[in-house]
């Protein structure tokens, strides 16, 4: 491991931080959109604490996590602290813990079947919490991601509002790694404009300006702003 003084580590992270703020502006100006309707999602998974302070020292106050034990260990404390801190889990939920992530995420974007609908709406009940829901779209149909097929979105959408009463707000998908991103990005939209669904998470570090040029109302960026992730043994 090369040493770094926590001083460094501020400099470059708020540095980074501006630099993906500008280049967010710049892509919504450049489509035509407003920069205030596009948010900046921080993936802080296997952050260590300096990194998260030099994070919320920049004003950051938007956190993506992708496991529920994780973001337990890393939040807790600083939600008390910090009073206007929002949590996105954008990783795959097990049942199990479902009534973990609703009492720590304030959306939860990775809803892809009818069983997690029913297990958050009993969690939602049991906690008093209220989280707002994506639903995870597979857009390249790859067998091993998460995320539900193009075609049964609709049905999916029906049964997390209708039957269950949670409250979707959009739609959250990841391409293939090893595709262009700008056809999943028009799909994912389309679909959310077919069913007048304000939210789109999409665009990650390498390519959150195309998915701004295609209508994410949400970016989820992790190694532009932190740096190369940390092994997750390092990250609690
Ligand atoms: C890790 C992760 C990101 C951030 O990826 P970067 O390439 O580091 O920006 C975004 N979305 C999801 C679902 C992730 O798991």
């Amino acid at each position: 491991m090369t040493p770094s003084s926590p001083a460094s580590t501020d400099t470059s992270i708020s540095d980074r931080f501006a630099t993906v703020r500008a280049r967010i502006d710049a892509a919504a100006r450049g489509a035509g959109r407003d920069p205030a309707d596009v948010t900046l999602v921080a993936v802080s998974k296997t952050q260590l604490p300096e990194a998260i302070d030099a994070a919320l020292a920049t004003g950051q106050r938007m956190f993506g996590e992708n496991r529920v034990q994780e973001a337990q260990a890393r939040w807790t404390a600083r939600l008390a602290e910090v009073p206007d801190l929002s949590l996105r889990l954008i990783g795959p939920l097990q049942t199990n813990k479902a009534e973990d992530a609703v009492a720590v995420f304030d959306v939860i974007e990775t809803l892809d079947r009818e069983k997690l609908a029913r297990a958050l709406a009993d969690a939602i009940q049991k906690t008093g919490r209220d989280p707002s829901v994506l639903i995870q779209v597979n857009t390249g149909a790859e067998p091993q991601k998460a995320g539900v097929a193009v075609a049964d979105v609709a049905s999916l959408l029906s049964a997390a509002r209708g039957t269950y009463g949670l409250r979707v707000e959009g739609l959250m998908a990841i391409p293939p790694v090893d595709e262009v991103p700008e056809p999943h990005f028009q799909t994912l939209a389309r679909i959310a404009a077919d069913h007048g669904l304000p939210v789109l998470s999409m665009g990650m570090s390498g390519d959150y300006a195309a998915a701004i040029a295609h209508g994410a109302t949400h970016v989820r960026v992790g190694s532009a702003l932190f740096g190369e992730r940390k092994p997750p043994l390092a990250a609690v």
